[in-house]
């Protein structure tokens, strides 16, 4: 891919041209967040679907019972429906992704939902339709309100919820995702988890959505399903069209509209070329990662939800590096029991066999958020009251998990991991109560790994700063360079209108994990690197040249990362890492870095553009 020609027409203004029809197309490059990755070449479809706008119609009094029972008859109606996506979309991507439409189930038996809905038709005399979208369109548009992303990923949830019922109210037309046919990409302002999942996928090749997040419920489902899809990219619906030609590059998170002959071409030759090198890659699978000269580097799987282990070992990795477990909270229609927890903790350890798994306490807050905390919006929510921070304040709950944690190590190795810890106190205590969960399992006479490892994610800079004095208190430690990056460079990782200054390649984060792993390797402590960036082949290169030997990465990173592991030698790694830290920024290190890293393996970046 010519990085100039891209440029040259990479624009995201509105473009009257696209859509007249005596000129040609213009070629048009919307950027958005890649959320799930593949590319796919098709056409547009564009979906506009919205709460219905109902208007207002008062009714008389003697027709108010039967708007009620019309509502109740609705209600009940988009229940069965609900169940039955369920467990549809339980058999297509596991049952924890499917735990979103039990959400949406208790959503439908909340009185705080249904209360409002049915007095507004008994006090206002209004029809069944106009009180419920009047209602589901006001809460949408409280959550949109607060500028925060992490109410806004509700925001489909609720739409979701009230296109259903309008469904069954009015029999409103179905959505026009049904007008898909072969080879269509939709574009759309947004789109909700049953949509997404219910996509037809003998048509549907992937999607693109103004709205959204990277932790919405639709990029979850995407992941699973692993449709090629892109969010955020806000100016879809302005110009785009039905019927336009598009690529969808979910690896760059890119919408290309009315691509040239020759852009399609590389394009399609890009894919053949990804393909063919996938193909290559599965015969890595059993082999090790394993440097030229003869170094190992381990290469372990991020998972949220404990199905994917399997994705994580048929792709080839050694186990599982980093369990988030918030996602037990951010799936579920309310808080995880203790047997929930156990569950699910369970199965990890029977999937893993014996292998690695780390399983991180819940890091909730900032962009993870619960239904309580949604009630108290944070005004700086990264800085705030989020993680082990949440989980020191909220005990009974940290408690919760910890004796589920702790009955699972029982059935085979589990390692703990603290997330964000900023202060040695926060680790002590985090370890205090660990300690007192297994005087009370004791005292049941349940069973426990009383010798289980309590490692700490170093995500903070003052925890990479202040190593030395966790090193002597912490079994293991895990670079989180997703959040060491923003913190120590102060760009929020979510907000793309300062992405361009987040980058892990700032000499300021090299110089960090260098002093990290120093530090560990003095000690003894077992490191290793679980942000997005160990899976980016140049990082990586980095990270092993800093003395990482264990880095843990999405499933579908692991492939690559392997055969590039497989193609250096950790003295290549070590020269360009320190030549890295003689740069004075970000972009010098980036340009070292494309250019030595590709020199390696080059068919892994099969001459795409760096942007
Ligand atoms: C990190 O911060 O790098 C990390 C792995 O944690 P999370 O992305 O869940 O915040
Ligand atoms: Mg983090």
């Amino acid at each position: 891919m010519k990085t100039s020609r891209r440029e040259a027409f990479a624009t995201s203004h509105y473009n009257p041209a696209v859509s007249t029809p005596t000129t040609p197309p213009t070629p048009q490059t919307i950027k958005g967040l890649p959320v799930s990755s593949g590319i796919v070449i098709g056409k547009v479809l564009v979906v506009d679907d919205d709460l219905r706008r109902v208007t207002r119609r008062v009714i008389p009094e003697s027709r108010v019972a039967t708007e009620r029972e019309r509502f109740e008859a609705a209600v009940a109606a988009s229940a069965g429906e609900i169940k039955v996506v369920h467990e549809q979309a339980a058999r297509d991507m596991g049952k924890e992704a499917a735990e979103i439409f039990r959400f949406h189930l208790g959503m439908l038996a909340d009185p705080s939902l249904l209360v409002p809905i049915k007095a507004m038709i008994e006090k206002e005399h209004v029809t069944a339709d106009y009180a419920a979208t009047h209602v589901l369109a006001n809460l949408a548009d409280r959550f949109r309100a607060t500028g925060n992303s992490v109410f806004a990923t509700k925001v489909n949830d609720i739409e979701d919820l009230g296109n259903r019922l309008m469904k069954h109210l009015v029999g409103a037309p179905s959505s026009r995702i049904s007008e898909a046919d072969e080879e269509t990409i939709i574009l759309a302002r947004d789109l909700t988890p049953s949509q997404t999942a219910s996509f037809d996928r003998s048509k549907i090749l992937g999607f693109a959505t103004d709205l959204g997040g990277m932790t919405s419920h639709t990029a979850i489902i995407a992941k699973a399903l692993e449709i090629p899809a892109v969010v955020g990219c806000k100016v879809l619906l302005r110009v785009a069209r039905d019927g336009m030609r598009v690529i969808l590059d979910g690896d760059k998170g890119a919408v290309i509209l009315n691509p040239d002959d020759a852009t399609i071409a590389e394009y399609r030759r890009y894919t053949e070329q990804r393909a063919l090198f996938r193909v290559s890659l599965a015969e890595l699978v059993d082999l090790p990662g394993v440097t030229t000269d003869g170094e190992a580097v381990h290469i372990l799987g991020n998972i949220e939800l404990p199905d994917e282990v399997a994705k994580v070992l048929q792709h080839g990795g050694e186990g599982v590096g980093l369990y988030r477990t918030e996602y037990l909270y951010l799936t579920g229609p309310r808080e995880p029991t203790e047997e929930d927890h156990y569950a699910a903790y369970k199965r990890c350890v029977e999937l893993c066999a014996g292998r690695e798994l780390t399983i991180r306490t819940v890091d909730l807050g900032a962009d993870k958020y619960t239904q309580a905390q949604e009630e108290i919006p944070e005004r700086n929510p990264f800085l705030g009251n989020r993680s082990i921070r949440y989980c020191l304040q909220h005990t009974p709950m940290f408690r919760r998990q910890l004796r589920a944690l702790l009955r699972a190590s029982a059935l085979g190795t589990i390692k703990m991991m603290f997330p964000l810890i900023s202060t040695i106190t926060e680790l002590r205590q985090a370890k205090f109560h660990v300690r007192e969960v297994m005087e009370d399992l004791a005292e049941e006479g349940l069973a426990f790994d009383k010798d289980i490892k309590m490692g700490m994610m170093v995500e903070v800079p003052s925890a990479a700063i202040q190593a030395e004095a966790f090193a002597r208190e912490t079994d293991f430690f895990s670079i989180g360079t997703n959040d060491l990056v923003q913190y120590t460079l102060a760009v929020d990782r979510i907000n793309e209108r300062v992405a361009h200054l987040y980058t892990p390649m700032h000499p300021a984060v090299l110089r960090l994990i260098r002093d990290v792993s120093r530090t560990a390797r003095r000690h003894k402590t077992p490191i290793s690197c679980c942000g997005e960036s160990a899976g980016d082949l140049e990082f990586a290169m980095i990270l092993i040249g800093l003395g990482l030997r264990t880095l843990s990465v999405s499933s579908s990173s692991i492939p690559p990362l392997k055969r590039f592991i497989r193609s250096v030698s950790v003295q290549q790694c070590e020269r360009v890492a320190r030549q890295a830290l003689a740069l004075d920024s970000g972009d010098q290190v980036a340009r070292l870095l494309r250019d030595r890293a590709r020199t390696f393996v080059p068919e892994a970046f099969d001459g795409r553009s760096a942007e």
